[in-house]
């Protein structure tokens, strides 16, 4: 019998049909960080499903679609990528979303007393998607008129929202739902569209509150100044698959003698310690520069925020990083 947790679906049996179309003796399969407990029990399982066929399990850690393990899909007939929804389409890559359980509705039903009836936009995440239409009729049946967006080609799905793109909010609304857990998106969203207030259900602490950006706004003010009389400046370049963004890199260190381009993968405090930067600017995955930054030891700022630095550019020109496309 099957050894995998039955309360998740991981599609095993699409992906023995992809290996089976394509002889694959080499399968890679890559988690998400807080999924990757469940990848030997899913090894064992196609093990059992498929005959000749080697699973590798990515060890690299993994943050999100636009993370995937190129060194183990290049080694690879059939690379499958657990939890995110598709940024780069290939023929090789098998994506197998990973869906909450949690029921929104009860939230939704308390999020009421924060929402003015009429137009509302409504986003979620990749997790939660797959209630998003029962989600919409929900929101309708209680007479909102509801707007939503597919965003830019890095989002897959209508009212998706990603830590790097809130595309899908730019809709006709000044109030925003958003479904899903946590502040990080939500906050990101406020920054993103600050004329619109953000409603913010989270079925899974199960709390209803409106995202405030002042603590975020301040954080990043303090930064910028901090960074105003650097000298040297390490500019990062990361290598991962959909965080690359070399023009921006480019540019930067071609107009400042004392910028230095950094390439890495990993951005984390420990690497850049052994440089001998006074700021850095990361035009990697935006939320490390704005959720992780003050565990930083030097300031790191966005590419934006570089500019106001410099002198480039005003302090009221701020705003929130994405990546786009
Ligand atoms: N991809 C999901 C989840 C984002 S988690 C989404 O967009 O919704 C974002 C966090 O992942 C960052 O704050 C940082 O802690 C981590 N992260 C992303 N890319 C990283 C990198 N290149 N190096 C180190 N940490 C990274
Ligand atoms: Fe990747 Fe960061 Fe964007 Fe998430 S927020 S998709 S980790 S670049």
């Amino acid at each position: 019998s099957l050894k995998h947790d039955r309360e998740w679906d991981y599609e095993l049996d699409r992906i023995v049909e992809a290996v089976e179309e394509r002889n694959a003796t080499k399968v890679g399969l890559q988690f998400p960080e807080g999924l990757k407990r469940r990848g030997p029990a899913v090894a064992d399982d196609l093990r059992a499903l498929t005959d000749d066929v080697t699973y590798m399990l990515s060890g690299q850690p993994c943050y999100g679609a636009c993370d995937l393990d190129t060194y183990l899909m290049r080694r690879t007939d059939v690379f499958v990528h657990f939890g995110h929804s598709p940024m780069k389409e290939s023929d090789k890559i098998i994506y197998v979303p990973l869906f909450s359980n949690v029921d929104p509705f009860p939230i939704m039903e308390d999020s009421l007393d924060e929402l003015e009836t009429g137009d509302v936009g409504l986003v979620t995440t990749a997790q939660h998607m797959n209630r998003f239409e029962e989600m919409r009729e929900w929101l309708e049946a209680r007479d909102f008129t509801v707007h939503t967006r597919k965003g830019d080609d890095r989002l897959t799905h209508e009212g998706q929202v990603l830590g790097c793109n809130y595309a899908s909010a730019d809709i006709d609304a000044d109030q925003v739902l958003y479904v899903g857990g946590g502040k990080f998106h939500p906050l990101g969203l406020a920054m993103e569209h600050p004329d619109k207030r953000v409603v913010i259900a989270d079925p899974v602490n199960n709390v209803v509150t409106v995202a405030d950006t002042e603590q975020f706004m301040k954080q990043r003010y303090a930064s910028v100044h901090k960074a105003m009389d650097a000298e040297k400046w390490g500019v990062i370049f990361c290598t991962k698959i959909g965080q690359g963004r070399w023009d921006m890199a480019e540019e930067i260190v071609n107009d400042n003698d004392d910028a230095y381009l950094i390439t890495m993968d990993e951005v984390t405090p420990d690497r850049l310690r052994n440089f001998d930067m006074d700021a850095f600017v990361n035009t990697g995955c935006p939320r490390i520069t704005t959720d992780d930054g003050p565990q930083f030891h030097k300031p790191m700022l966005t590419p934006g925020e570089y500019r106001i630095a410099v002198g480039d550019e005003p302090l009221d020109s701020l705003s929130f990083d994405t990546f786009h496309g």
